[in-house]
């Protein structure tokens, strides 16, 4: 064992020092090189060092670095009206993670029946599997005992079902409910996409009972599934989201959109913070969005997505022994192994690949949106290489257990 951390022991760290990076490729401390497709869980939405971001961000830096909330800030403005003009939001509120763009979405949300005369509807119906962070509410919402335990009662108003049952959707829904919360896709739960047909009803049955539909797309939005956000492909939209991770593309920046009427409860003094918004989040923001939603871009991720799950696909038939499924959607696929995740991530890393562990014994195949078809054919190489390495029945695993 190394020598006691200064760190807290929150997290079981992979002996991996990374110094530098170039889009899908990172580079260690020794010099070795390694192929990220986790890309900081779906954070580096554009690879490492994109020069447009790099640019954005010492521009920005040498201009002036934090405002306060207490004055208009220009790049609020003009990211915000950005993001309302390729989405459906209105409204806009800045923050620095996934976990505060949800919290600003759960108390849009309940402060919009707040507002209307319902203080009772605080109840938000949310789905197993579901991940929306790790403050005291969002681990209420996420619903997860591994997260919730020994951090006091759990925060009350969240009320769970089954993912993609819709009948026990029906059956939650009461005098107190006041909103539903899912991911399209959610991600730390294994990669389980919503079926469009499961939205589109979650869309219905909001409407019919008065109820805001909230999308958690801080990890499946900003392009990673094809689309600038994954609710376009159910043809329906939100009340209320919550954007992180990909639109800093490494700098921390997180969104909650919400309709006009939606978010007509938070009136002045009802929220706020420090650093939501800050000038080089917005700096940065606006680049990603420079890139992702120039022309071509989210058809060269639906290309790559393509190209990588056949791939996939075909490894799949290759090593049946080895690979149990293949699921997700667009630049967010996952990998099922027959063993533990954890084995094949460790022969995957052996190849110098980089994945992220999730729910159900997944393994997540993150990459930049930037990747290369390049990078996609080196990635399955590197993914055969570490199948092979743990197949029983090819020649090659039989030579090497030889
Ligand atoms: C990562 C994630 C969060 C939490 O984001 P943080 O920036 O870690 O607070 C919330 N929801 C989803 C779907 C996520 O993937």
């Amino acid at each position: 064992m190394a020598a006691a951390t200064p760190l807290y022991d929150t997290y079981n760290r992979a002996p991996l020092r990374f110094t530098h990076g170039e889009g899908a490729w990172l580079t260690t401390e020794s010099g070795e090189r390694y192929l990220d497709f986790a890309a900081g869980v779906a954070v580096n939405s554009l690879g490492h060092a994109h020069p447009h971001l790099v640019k954005a961000l010492t521009d920005q830096a040498s201009k002036v670095w934090h405002l306060s909330n207490l004055y208009e800030v220009p790049g609020q403005e003009a990211l915000g009206r950005r993001l309302m003009d390729a989405t459906f939001a209105d409204k806009v509120f800045f923050t620095n993670s996934g976990a505060e763009a949800l919290e600003c979405a759960i108390k849009t949300a309940r402060r919009y029946h707040f507002a209307k005369g319902h203080p009772e509807r605080f109840h938000i119906i949310t789905f197993e599997g579901a991940f929306h962070g790790r403050t005291t509410a969002t681990i209420a919402a996420g619903g997860n005992e591994k997260y919730i335990e020994g951090f006091g009662p759990k925060a009350p108003g969240f009320d769970q079902v089954a993912f993609g049952d819709l009948d026990a959707v029906k059956a939650a829904i009461g005098p107190e409910t006041g909103a539903i919360l899912i991911e399209p896709v959610q991600g730390e739960g294994g990669i389980r996409p919503a079926s469009n047909d499961f939205l589109k009803a979650l869309r219905a049955l909001c409407d019919e009972h008065g109820l805001l539909l909230i999308l958690d797309e801080v990890q499946c939005g900003v392009g990673r599934t094809g689309k600038f956000f994954a609710y376009e492909w159910a043809g329906i939209t939100p009340d209320i989201m919550a954007v992180a991770k990909g639109i800093g593309g490494g700098f921390p920046l997180g969104a909650c959109l919400a309709t006009a009427e939606a978010a007509s409860g938070m009136v002045a003094g009802t929220h706020g913070s420090t650093y939501g918004g800050n000038p080089l989040a917005m700096a940065v923001g606006q680049a990603v969005l420079d890139v992702v939603l120039e022309e071509g871009f989210l058809q060269h991720v639906r290309d790559m997505a393509l190209l990588f799950a056949q791939g996939l696909a075909s490894l799949k038939d290759r090593f049946p022994d080895v690979i149990a499924e293949i699921r997700g959607t667009g630049l967010m696929l996952g990998i099922k192994p027959v063993g533990p995740s954890s084995e094949l991530l460790m022969a995957m890393r052996r190849e110098h690949l980089l994945g992220v562990p999730a729910g159900e014994n997944v393994i997540r195949l993150l990459p930049p949106l930037t990747v290369t078809a390049e990078d996609v054919r080196e990635g399955l190489a590197r993914i055969e290489r570490a199948a092979e390495s743990l197949t029983s029945s090819s020649a090659s695993g039989a030579a090497k257990s030889a």
